[in-house]
């Protein structure tokens, strides 16, 4: 098979299909949805996928939008593989904004 479909086209042959629960990723997400790029996974897992973007080691933080090393991530903030999706400094910096705003309505 050598064959490559633009993403409506995709689309539309994975709806025909009907995969309960599943979504499709792509393999390399540099990559278009070619066919020997893809795979059908649990819409879980890649929701999991997207939220913690590892690059060399580095994790990404969502709130400065860079790759951190992993030491600069917040450990606190636990999700399933043991890394949170902001550093240690944005959860400080959230959590002080938190506790000041709770301060200032009391
Ligand atoms: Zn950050």
């Amino acid at each position: 098979m050598d064959f490559s479909l633009d993403k409506d086209e995709f689309v539309e042959w994975f709806m025909q299909r009907d995969y309960k629960g599943c979504s499709v990723d792509r393999i390399d997400n540099s990559k278009g949805y070619h066919m020997d790029n893809i795979q059908i996974i649990p819409t879980r897992r890649n929701i999991q996928k997207d939220k913690t973007k590892i690059l060399d080691g580095k994790r990404w933080c969502y709130s400065c939008k860079e790759y951190k090393e992993f030491s600069e991530m917040c450990t606190s903030n636990r999700i399933e593989c043991g890394t949170s999706t902001l550093c240690s400094k944005c959860n400080y910096a959230r959590k002080k904004d938190y506790l000041s705003r709770k301060k200032s309505s009391a």
